[in-house]
């Protein structure tokens, strides 16, 4: 089992309809928490570090910890990612040990998205890595929209299913993320994603496709989500929510607890919701 490439298990979720759990840590406990969660689930995972985490991971100096953890797991693991944002970044990350990574041109135009991707397709198929990419603009904090009283969904940015299609087969890319509707950060408002182009957009494309932006999301958005052809749901900031949440409530309710003892609890609740995601997106049982 232990370490997969995302094209092999996207392969496997899209044949099998189930969706598979992506989260960035952000501490080595949490990268951790994250294989302890997928491997008491029996789930496949994806576990990500974000470019702009890494001031509080440093895939530099920790993937020489956290690659070994990875193949002692008793579940299929990816190391992927998250959203390089340009290419000297996401080139030496694939020297740091990711098996997958995002990058993120969406920002471009399409023609320079497409021209960065084609030349990382070069190292990553020589190193064997996988590569996602995203079509359309998924917004929120992860893109500079640091105030989050300006969010806002911007359907201009929504994907077109014809720059999907032009996209990949310019890149080859393994899976591609998809803008409908998701935001990054927390939902200032109720989500309404655009199901019938997430629909149009899967039966168009032959490569699995992944949703961002998903913590507000209800279980009935993920499962629709999931049977409308998303394999990858990248779902970091509902955790983020729960550890400051569950730290906020041990501090208050006994102010004597260590600091040992409060780090073990607060992971404690983080894997639970992972685990709770992973039996909403039926991952449970597919290791
Ligand atoms: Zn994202």
């Amino acid at each position: 089992m232990s370490i997969v490439t995302l094209k092999d298990l996207l392969n496997d979720s899209k044949q099998k309809k189930y969706g598979v759990f992506a989260t960035n840590a952000f501490t080595f406990e949490m990268a951790e928490v994250v294989i302890a969660a997928a491997e008491e689930k029996k789930s496949p995972v994806i576990l990500m570090i974000a470019e702009d985490l890494f001031e509080h991971l440093n895939p530099e100096k920790i993937s020489p910890s956290i690659i070994p953890m990875i193949r002692k797991a008793k579940v299929p693991i990816v190391f992927h990612l998250d959203h390089g944002m340009d290419f000297e970044t996401v080139s030496k990350s694939m020297y740091y040990g990711f098996n997958s990574v995002l990058y993120d041109g969406s920002r471009y135009p399409l023609k320079q998205n497409i021209k960065i991707m084609k030349k990382l397709r070069k190292s990553s198929n020589q190193l064997g890595v996988s590569l996602e990419g995203e079509v359309g603009h998924v917004g929120g904090l992860e893109s500079g929209e640091r105030d989050i009283e300006k969010q806002h969904i911007d359907s201009d940015k929504y994907t077109k299913i014809e720059d999907a299609l032009e996209f990949i087969s310019e890149t080859r890319v393994d899976a591609l993320a998809v803008a409908i509707g998701t935001i990054h950060g927390n939902f200032r408002f109720k989500p309404d994603l655009d199901f019938k182009r997430l629909e149009e957009i899967n039966d168009a494309v032959d490569v699995p496709l992944v949703l961002h932006g998903s913590s507000g999301l209800s279980d009935q958005d993920f499962k629709r989500a999931i049977s409308c052809g998303i394999t990858k749901i990248n779902y970091f900031t509902g955790l983020v929510s729960v550890a400051t949440k569950k730290t906020r409530e041990t501090v208050c309710k006994n102010d004597s607890f260590s600091y040992l003892t409060l780090n073990k609890i607060v992971m404690e609740s983080v894997k639970e919701k992972i685990k709770e995601k992973m039996d909403i997106f039926g991952s449970t049982g597919k290791a």
